[in-house]
């Protein structure tokens, strides 16, 4: 299996140095680890900075590479924060910057953080539902230099701010919003990750899920990464093995990894 999705201590929000996740990942199972560290540029009511010094980052990867070889694969790669007033800045940042693999995130809409529930008020469940998508939606347009999507449907994990669970949403009114960033992805060979994080939030499914899977696949697409989203050593590669189940399930024969942000296809009966 492949993490491609943790975060060590080159991202403001983890601790986790790197030979410790890379310790945790050969502990699970994971042949190949993806360092994803958070660049986003524009979060408002936050005291983190979600920056880090591309130099020192690559020249640490370079050492873990080397003690790390012929056990793991480590690449050097980002969660780049999408938003409409950095999409210059964003696209400097990966054309200055060698990177395998990038992730593209949303984490703000409106302007306003999910994670602190600034984003909520105000407004009842349907109503920041639909504005969520509608916001990936004009952004996957708008910006185009990343790899993959990342956790799509990542409001699931914040839905406590209007007293709901993702389970009484009927996500399918979504589709088609969700159809259209799908075929604009597609379009750009861009794809889409799962997202194994829900677990941790203890909300039990992955981001996103199946049926969402299922319609990305049906829409064409074929570019699929697998990710924790770990920010410390207890969840790299964890539950990472649900995550390939549902790449299983909803038909899929390979899972993709890559290298110099070129895809590569890995069939999952070979894992
Ligand atoms: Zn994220
Ligand atoms: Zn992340």
């Amino acid at each position: 299996m492949f993490d491609y999705h943790v975060h060590s201590l080159f991202s403001a929000d983890s601790k986790m140095k790197l030979t410790e996740a890379c310790d945790a990942a050969i502990e699970a199972g994971v042949k190949e680890i993806a360092f994803t560290e958070h660049i986003d540029y524009f979060y408002p009511n936050c005291d983190l900075i979600f920056d880090f010094d591309y130099e020192d980052y690559a020249k640490a990867i370079d050492e873990v590479q080397e003690q790390y070889k012929n056990k793991l694969t480590v690449l050097k790669a980002v969660e780049i924060g999408i938003h409409p007033f950095k999409h210059k800045e964003n696209s400097m940042f990966t054309k200055a910057n060698y990177f395998d693999f990038i992730i593209g995130s949303v984490h703000l809409a409106d302007d306003q953080d999910l994670h602190n529930g600034d984003f909520f008020k105000g407004k009842n469940v349907n109503e920041a539902v639909e504005n969520y998508f509608l916001t990936i939606n004009q952004y996957v347009k708008e910006f185009s230099d990343f790899n993959v999507l990342g956790h799509l449907t990542l409001i699931k994990r914040y839905l406590h701010f209007v007293n709901a669970h993702w389970t009484e949403v009927n996500w399918r009114n979504y589709n088609e919003i969700i159809e259209d960033t799908f075929k604009a992805l597609i379009e750009s060979e861009r794809g889409i990750e799962i997202n194994m994080s829900g677990y941790r939030y203890r909300i039990d499914c992955a981001l996103p899920d199946l049926p969402l899977i299922k319609l990305y696949k049906q829409c064409g697409g074929e570019v699929i990464t697998v990710g924790t989203d770990a920010h410390s050593k207890h969840f790299v590669g964890k539950h990472l093995d649900l995550g390939y189940d549902l790449l299983r399930q909803a038909g899929f024969k390979y899972v993709t990894t890559f290298r110099e942000r070129k895809p590569k296809f890995v069939l999952l009966s070979d894992l």
